[in-house]
């Protein structure tokens, strides 16, 4: 089923019903953005449904963008498919090095991990880089390990980068601003197209000094963002489009690259993941992060993670208003029970349970009975202060997330379609703003 949200072009509408808003409104839009909205006289039926535009809570936008002018993997379902899209990005731009994203092996005919050999096969004279659909795992042909090794960087022959160097690969490269340009314009594009107007975006160093020299292609868009660390700098760039939030760092890795921590077996006998920090590393870190930044996200999805997470959360209890928790996949009652007590923000990811949550995917595949509990996020929501969601581009697509948010493999944990729409709309951004000021 396909569940299309149109986005506000332009034209006006009468007698139109806003979604979260009661009574009846004219509202005169161009380009996208309301320019005026006064109350209805009419008492009669809405002639429209307009639903606000929407913001994606957790995206890597600017990864987005440029997946837009590389090779973009998403979809690919055999080794020769991303073989062939590589090749032919290759044709196009004849770049000095690929950096191609999206794969995944559970949707990959061979069902195996892409492999340095494939990447050799594909250039050897160039760095060839292949990033899975989550960034927690890349593979790189022997041009790239050579490359890497010259910067000094620790890399293995087996091409395999995982974690941190894996998510900050991009640091290492380098677009020319052109195509940066023409990346972000499409991405700009497409966001609107699926109705909507600003995300919140993690930046490694590379992707802040991209947005820093194309703001003005900003003018209609909101980003908000956090710095990934150990990226630091004083004084951030901010105007009114684009918004310095604080720092984001990660708990544990994800269920695709088996590191993601959780208090059950993956059952492909790869132990139960790892933690990026011990207990008291983390402690001595958001003490530290909490006199430089105004907020802190914390990437926790499995249950020990999530304990780490909250144990911090509550160590520093007079400021949990500052943190926000990415993911919680598998968060437990008990979890969500202590969640309900702090003033913390959580951004979930209901595409999740689509692309890997349901029966017959990867999260049973891994966990068994389990993978039921992934994602509760009806139970997350009730309980936690503030409840949005983004998509983490796995796909960035606001409607096949609120499909999945409707149809959870548990029913207890499916959200209505106004619920779950309304959980699309995050912080209220300008068209919000705007109806609030009416
Ligand atoms: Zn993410």
């Amino acid at each position: 089923m396909n569940l299309k949200i149109k986005r506000i072009i332009r034209g006006t509408y009468k007698d139109a019903f806003i979604y979260g808003k009661t009574g009846l409104w004219n509202v005169c839009c161009e380009n996208g953005i309301v320019k005026k909205i006064t109350r209805s006289q009419n008492s009669e039926s809405a002639l429209h449904k307009l639903i606000p535009s929407m913001t994606d809570t957790h995206n890597h936008f600017m990864a987005y963008g440029i997946t837009q002018v590389s090779a973009d993997l998403q979809g690919t379902t055999t080794i020769e498919e991303i073989k062939e899209k590589i090749r032919t990005y290759i044709k196009a731009y004849s770049p000095n090095f690929v950096i191609a994203e999206g794969w995944d092996e559970n949707f990959i005919k061979e069902k195996r991990m892409l492999e340095k050999s494939d990447l050799n096969n594909i250039s050897k004279r160039i760095p060839v880089i292949a990033r899975r659909l989550d960034g927690h795992i890349t593979i790189i042909n022997d041009f790239a390990i050579k490359y890497l090794k010259k910067l000094n960087l620790k890399v293995n022959e087996d091409g395999i980068l995982l974690e941190e160097l894996s998510l900050s690969i991009s640091n290492y490269f380098e677009y020319s601003n052109d195509l940066v340009r023409l990346g972000m314009r499409k991405a700009i594009e497409n966001a609107k197209d699926m109705g909507v107007s600003g995300v919140c975006d993690f930046l490694t160093e590379r992707y802040y000094n991209y947005y820093i020299n194309n703001l003005d292609l900003l003018s209609d868009f909101q980003v908000d963002y956090y710095l990934i660390h150990p990226f630091y700098i004083e004084n951030p760039m901010e105007n009114e489009n684009f918004h310095f939030k604080g720092m984001k760092t990660f708990l544990d890795g994800s269920i695709g690259a088996n590191t993601a921590m959780v208090s059950f077996p993956y059952l492909n006998g790869k132990g139960n993941g790892k933690l990026i920090y011990s207990n008291d590393e983390l402690i001595r870190l958001i003490g530290a992060s909490l006199t430089k930044f105004e907020k802190i996200a914390l990437h926790a999805i499995g249950d020990i993670a999530i304990e780490q997470a909250l144990n911090v959360i509550e160590y520093y209890k007079n400021e949990s208003d500052r943190f926000r928790l990415e993911h919680l996949e598998f968060i437990t009652k008990e979890q969500i029970a202590r969640l309900s007590k702090l003033k913390t923000g959580v951004s979930m990811q209901p595409n999740f349970i689509g692309m890997w949550g349901n029966y017959g995917g990867m999260y049973e595949e891994k966990f068994g009975d389990i993978f039921i509990k992934n994602n509760p996020i009806k139970s997350v929501r009730d309980a936690a202060y503030s409840f949005s969601f983004g998509s983490d581009d796995m796909p960035f697509s606001p409607a096949y997330g609120i499909y999945w948010a409707t149809n959870h493999p548990n029913k207890g944990e499916s959200l209505t379609l106004d619920e779950a729409i309304k959980s699309y709309l995050g912080t209220p951004l300008n068209y919000l703003n705007f109806l609030e000021e009416d």
